[in-house]
């Protein structure tokens, strides 16, 4: 009788655990995209631009020491909690692609094999933390008080059952920056935009860090509500949000970001001039993933005068919060920050920027510039 549960080889010999444990990375690992991988002909142009690589300095923490990791797991190297400094270290910044002569995206790549590394149980602390906290509580924080603590009863009870669009809060805005999200709705709802009155974690942390099963059951709750109210846009005000709203749920949904809202509405938002003098941080997630970049200077400058970073748009650095890097290696992030800090410009009054997660990592950094989100720049003009 044959051993039933039990796994062979060719030979039908029965394997060992670690044996069992190669065949199962392998197989997993195929699932990778071969041709992504075999694009990148190792020219290291990647090297110059990745920010990780500049702080940590270690071939393997640079885009082309990842992609070699990856390839070597595709060509059969044992999957372990080795390559987790490597390809956890990966804050999706982008720029690396932005650059890549082969066209390779190697944030698409490293993601995909996250995704490998969690079917085969290789995790960090850090990611599985993240993940229960998102399955059980649903937010990234495994906070337990009510998501909306922001709004009054009242307002909560004056919420429209139906409407086209939803702003979707996030759980940075929610849970740390509610004075945030209580402006953002403070002027969404002028527009009879409405919330959801469940919302969980957009699912952006589960889906950086490979947890891609556990994020389509994430995205399914919110989705399911979304349905319900009717709403065809969904406006966020956090770049993860923003980007796994967009390119992530499975369903056609339009997706505004906060400041393409607010330079949409300028007119009917009658902001009045402030004599201040902001710079402007693009996050990754809005500006290079996504090609955000001239809302929130329409807004700003409407306001105010702005005066660019050192690098902007395309060639912006990472503010080092993303790609689950912020929690796992919360020393490498901090000093990303710090060197995003040092492209601020002279004589500016505030840092500004449109993600929550941006402007908390920024502002760790210990800089003497507070950073603010767009949105508190616009209710100073709106006061
Ligand atoms: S990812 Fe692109 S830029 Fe980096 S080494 Fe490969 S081919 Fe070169
Ligand atoms: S996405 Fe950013 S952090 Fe990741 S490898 Fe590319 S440049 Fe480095």
């Amino acid at each position: 009788m044959k051993n039933e549960g039990k796994k062979e080889n060719e030979q039908g010999k029965e394997l060992d655990e670690t044996e069992i444990s190669q065949k199962k990375g392998e197989k997993q690992l195929f699932e990778v995209d071969r041709r992504s991988v075999y694009r990148c002909v190792q020219c290291g142009t990647c090297r110059s631009v990745c920010p990780v690589f500049d702080v940590v300095g270690w071939e393997s923490a640079n885009t082309r020491g990842r992609m070699l990791i990856i390839k070597s797991l595709l060509e059969g190297m044992h999957p372990s909690e080795d390559v987790l400094p490597s390809l956890a270290s990966c804050t999706t910044c982008g720029i690396c692609a932005s650059r890549c002569p082969a066209g390779v995206n190697p944030p698409e790549v490293v993601e995909a094999a996250r995704t490998q590394l969690v079917k085969c149980g290789i995790t960090t602390d850090a990611q599985e933390k993240l993940k229960s906290a998102v399955m059980t509580y649903g937010n990234s924080f495994g906070e337990t008080t009510d998501r909306k603590q922001w709004l009054s009863e009242e307002e909560l009870s004056k919420l429209p059952q139906k409407s086209d669009y939803v702003y979707f809060v996030g759980c940075l805005d929610s849970y740390r920056y509610p004075e945030s999200a209580k402006k953002a709705f403070g002027v969404l709802r002028r527009f009879g935009v409405t919330l959801l009155p469940d919302e969980q974690c957009c699912a952006s942390p589960l889906l950086r860090t490979g947890f891609k099963e556990e994020a389509e059951e994430v995205m399914e709750r919110n989705l399911e509500q979304i349905r319900k109210i009717g709403a065809h846009t969904v406006i966020t005000s956090c770049a993860g949000c923003y980007t796994t709203f967009k390119n992530n749920y499975p369903e056609e949904l339009k997706v505004i970001s906060l400041p393409e809202f607010l330079a949409e509405h300028l007119e009917e938002l009658n902001l009045k001039k402030l004599d201040l003098t902001v710079t402007y941080h693009d996050p990754c997630h809005l500006g290079r993933h996504n090609k955000v970049y001239d809302a929130p200077r329409k807004v700003i400058q409407a306001i105010c005068t702005l005066k660019e970073m050192k690098n902007i748009k395309e060639n912006a650095l990472c503010c080092g919060g993303g790609g689950g890097v912020r929690r796992g290696y919360p020393d490498v992030s901090l000093e990303l920050a710090r060197n995003r800090l040092k492209d601020v410009p002279e004589g500016v009054d505030y840092i500004v920027t449109s993600c929550p997660l941006c402007v908390r990592n920024l502002s760790d950094a210990g800089g003497n510039i507070e950073v603010i989100d767009i949105v508190e720049l616009v209710a100073m003009a709106m006061e």
